[in-house]
């Protein structure tokens, strides 16, 4: 009892009157806002819960090394919380690796689930988690960053007004290993590299909660589509998909490697469906596909792929180079034969995380503005001015068209 006495705070015109009174009026002073004593200790400001599900591994697409991954933005307070800005930051040489407002904020940012409805997406309601997706093209000359640190602007949108705080959270180390090197998983060309980082909907931004996680199997996947030189991608009545240029062409192994799953048992439609493709269930969806084991935990998928062409067995050792199958329309394939490639780090088509790769050597031979003006027709940029040429050890650029070595 002594020394519990010695706690209590009383000033001379207070009277404790028992002990067991102590420990109330103590707390009932810590709690109260109108207390004579101000603390001088720094406020604290409760905001959003920060996450990053998979840390990026660097790779080099034209010339310069990206980082492709994403913030998880969770609103765990009763407050709505209005995002105004987000800093990207090399957390040990406190320098400015990106920074988002506006504009470049709202197109990178993404609301998964969210009702189509939703008025603001940069507000996150209580409850409420936005995504916000990085493909961070880094300095040319300098070495990427070995730990990441994120300063989020925001504004707590409460009844009395609006409170702006920053917010930032711990650093994250990038994995500094090395993307793994391929070799070309089709012949010759021209090909269309089809992907768009900031596609809401595309690869990059699908996320699939599978298995109690929410990943992004395909976040640097490709999409293959063969050209002619006139780059157009089929002759004749294009609604037959054996009219597309790239129908039936042989899909290599990229590496050495074992056939981690061989799944050949979705017959495919002689043409395209006229209107919207009709809605195909998940586990459909990558069609017959190949799936090979490269070696430390990374796995190569091939998608879509014509039905009755799987030349290979799950557990057979491949070489380089070998036929797998042949391109096809199988599965969910809404925008023509085309070859899916990505690869993860599970053998899991969806139940995975992408990993970024590169392929040992490719020519540029042109590019298209966007995968939009692919889709519209709209011819593509020559090689001059699509920065053309040889490229070695990259991830190609988003809708360049490529060719691969031999024919
Ligand atoms: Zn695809």
């Amino acid at each position: 009892m002594q020394r519990l006495k010695s706690f209590v705070p009383v000033s001379a015109t207070q009277t404790v009157r028992s002990a067991a009174f102590v420990p109330i009026a103590l707390v009932l002073a810590l709690c109260s806002s109108t207390a004579s004593a101000e603390s001088a200790r720094p406020r604290l400001t409760q905001t959003v819960d920060i996450q990053i599900p998979s840390l990026p591994i660097p790779v080099r697409i034209a010339g310069k090394k990206h980082l492709a991954y994403e913030l998880h933005i969770t609103n765990l307070r009763p407050v709505d919380v209005a995002l105004t800005r987000i800093e990207v930051l090399d957390a040990d040489r406190k320098s400015r690796l990106g920074e988002f407002s506006d504009a470049e904020l709202d197109e990178r940012l993404g609301r998964p689930g969210a009702r189509p409805d939703l008025a603001d997406k940069r507000v996150i309601g209580a409850g409420m988690r936005a995504v916000f997706y990085l493909w961070l093209a880094l300095d040319e000359a300098g070495v990427p960053p070995g730990r990441l640190q994120h300063r989020i602007e925001l504004d707590l949108i409460r009844p009395s007004g609006r409170e702006h705080a920053i917010v930032e959270d711990g650093a994250s180390a990038i994995r500094n290993e090395p993307a793994v090197v391929l070799d070309a998983p089709v012949r010759g060309g021209p090909w269309v590299a089809l992907y768009e980082p900031r596609l809401v909907g595309g690869h990059r931004t699908s996320i699939y909660t599978l298995d109690g996680r929410a990943r992004i199997p395909a976040r640097f996947a490709i999409d293959w589509v063969k050209l002619d030189n006139d780059a157009t991608h089929a002759h004749g009545d294009e609604s037959r998909i054996a009219n597309w240029h790239g129908y039936g062409a042989e899909v290599l192994a990229v590496a050495d490697g074992t056939v981690a799953a061989a799944v050949d048992d979705m017959p495919e439609d002689a043409t395209l469906p006229a209107g919207a493709p009709p809605a195909i269930a998940l586990e459909n969806a990558s069609g017959n596909y190949v799936t090979l084991s490269l070696g430390k935990g990374r796995y190569a998928f091939y998608e879509h792929l014509k039905h009755g062409s799987i030349r290979v067995r799950a557990g057979e050792r491949v070489k380089s180079g070998q036929v797998l199958a042949l391109l096809g329309n199988s599965g969910s394939s809404s925008s023509g034969p085309h070859l899916h490639f990505h690869v993860s780090d599970a053998n899991s088509d969806l139940a995975a995380e992408g990993l970024p790769y590169v392929f040992r050597s490719f020519q540029v031979v042109g590019a298209f503005e966007t995968i939009d003006a692919y889709a519209k027709g709209v011819s593509w940029k020559s090689a001059q001015e699509a920065a053309g040429g040889m490229r070695k050890m990259e991830l190609p650029a988003a809708n360049t068209v490529v060719m691969f070595g031999s024919q």
